[in-house]
């Protein structure tokens, strides 16, 4: 679904995958878990979208439902693969995302490696070209660094057309907040992210889970941020 003019929201599972229209072709950002890619290529067609044409593959952060399908998308375009440089090594698979290492993330870390060497294998990709905050990437988008999910975690913001794509900074599932504790080793810098992207003018803003805003956008990031912890 277009969310706006030439931004297509695509959900293959519980995580979504966002596809801009920009003029050298199509720049996608993230690419879903790697369960995911058939039915993304699906999504694709029938929204009228070569997936040939992807020129750009710009990954959020290094989260296995974010860069899943990243080395297929790669392979069948030749796009460039862009990165924060705090997250490449999760992209090219010289490490791996474990959960927060406190609390509930400590019990659940075993599992999580059973998993990440099974049902959440990821086929690594190369990160053609590391990414920072301001960085212009096609077409007026905008890299904004919003850390905390992890210490690479990025955004893109059109200043112009006031939308934003946030990744995992914010979620929108259940309800609008930030990123679960579990999975996000540095909460102060979270709600920092968090307020950063309230002090900016959005319209639109597509997160990694849950629906994206298109109405009240400032006043609700607003009264997100007014709620969070110091
Ligand atoms: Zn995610």
């Amino acid at each position: 679904m277009l969310i706006a003019p030439g931004v297509h929201q695509l959900s293959a599972s519980f995580v979504n995958v966002f596809v801009v229209e920009i003029p050298a072709g199509l720049l996608l950002v993230d690419t879903g878990q790697p369960s995911d890619t058939d039915k993304l290529l699906t999504l694709m067609r029938q929204a009228g979208l070569d997936s040939s044409t992807i020129r750009l593959i710009f990954l959020t952060h290094g989260d296995t439902d974010h860069i899943g399908g990243a080395a297929r998308f790669q392979a069948l375009s030749g796009a460039t693969v862009l990165a924060h440089p705090a997250d490449v090594a999760y992209i090219e698979g010289r490490a791996q995302r474990l959960p927060a290492a406190s609390g509930l993330g400590l019990l659940l870390r075993p599992l999580f490696m059973v998993m990440s060497r099974t049902v959440m294998r990821v086929t690594p990709v190369r990160v053609d070209r590391q990414v920072k905050e301001g960085d212009t990437v096609a077409d007026g988008w905008q890299v904004i660094y919003l850390p905390g999910h992890t210490a690479g975690q990025v955004g893109l913001y059109h200043p112009e057309r006031r939308v934003a794509l946030a990744g995992d900074a914010i979620r929108n599932s259940p309800r609008l907040g930030g990123p679960p504790p579990v999975f996000t080793p540095d909460m102060p810098s979270a709600y920092a992210s968090i307020r950063k992207l309230a002090g900016l003018d959005i319209q639109v803003l597509g997160m990694g889970h849950g629906a994206a805003l298109t109405q009240n956008v400032g006043e609700q990031l607003l009264a997100l941020a007014a709620n969070l912890p110091a």
